[in-house]
């Protein structure tokens, strides 16, 4: 699944390519036929990310919601585009651009009401760290209620908004926590640290455009982190093995020295 990296470089490539101008908007596939005929030739006017959801702002018009979950993917054409697959739920182009949307969670039309309740949801994201106030605040206050381990924590999107599973195991490792320590025993410090390291990580995701949280430019995939899908290797710290295990349903990866267990 995308993180909220992806996600954010969507939105503002989304608004760079189509915002300002009237957008033809139909679903080939047909399952968002109506909502697509209600968009069609309206100016889009903005769009923008909280975690991994999408919001598009058009004139006069209800907003598009879109979460791409495991299996949707954009697809992006300049000039000429090849036919829609069947599975293309939505497709908007304006200007020569086509972008293709297939297998999204939801793509959907809401009212303003439903957007802020959504938004309301969820938790601060790290990349609108600038301008939200007292974040981490918050993030430790959620976190202080919660008994289930600060892995599977972090990845409720209630709690933190836009990390996945690649963040979660790197932001931890990075901050010296064990996954398997309940959140409410996390130390407020440490929380703040969590929220700091997931605010540079996601903020370099953008700029770069992957997932890197290891110092430098990594020549490969398997270098660009520390802890994950990495149980075959040796620690880059301290050389030891890395351990792997399952929270909230996902693999997470650790190491067992740079990330001690809290004594009881
Ligand atoms: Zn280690």
């Amino acid at each position: 699944m995308p993180e909220g990296h992806s996600i954010a470089r969507f939105a503002k490539r989304h608004r760079d390519l189509l915002g300002g101008r009237k957008v033809a908007v139909a679903s080939p596939q047909g399952r968002f036929a109506k909502g697509a005929a209600r968009l069609d030739g309206r100016k889009l006017l903005d769009v923008s990310a909280h975690g991994k959801h999408l919001f598009y702002h058009w004139q006069r018009a209800e907003t598009l919601h879109i979460h791409l979950g495991l299996y949707g993917k954009f697809r992006t054409f300049r000039d000429e585009p090849p036919p829609p697959t069947p599975g293309t739920r939505l497709s908007l182009s304006a200007d020569g651009v086509t972008i293709y949307l297939a297998g999204p969670t939801v793509c959907e039309l809401i009212m303003p009401s439903a957007e802020e309740a959504i938004r309301g949801r969820l938790g601060p994201d790290p990349l609108q760290a600038e301008t939200d106030g007292n974040t981490a605040d918050r993030v430790v206050e959620k976190l202080s209620r919660r008994s289930i381990p600060i892995g599977a924590a972090i990845l409720d999107q209630s709690v933190m908004a836009g990390l996945g599973n690649i963040y979660r195991a790197e932001v931890l490792f990075l901050t010296g926590v064990n996954p398997t320590t309940p959140a409410r025993d996390v130390p407020a410090a440490k929380i703040h640290e969590i929220w700091d390291r997931s605010v540079e990580l996601l903020g370099r995701g953008v700029a770069e455009g992957k997932i890197v949280t290891v110092p430098g430019r990594p020549a490969t995939r398997a270098d660009r982190v520390y802890v994950y899908q990495r149980e075959r290797h040796p620690c880059r710290r301290c050389g030891g093995a890395i351990s792997m295990g399952e929270m909230a349903n996902r693999n997470i990866w650790w190491c067992e020295s740079c990330q001690p267990r809290q004594a009881s």
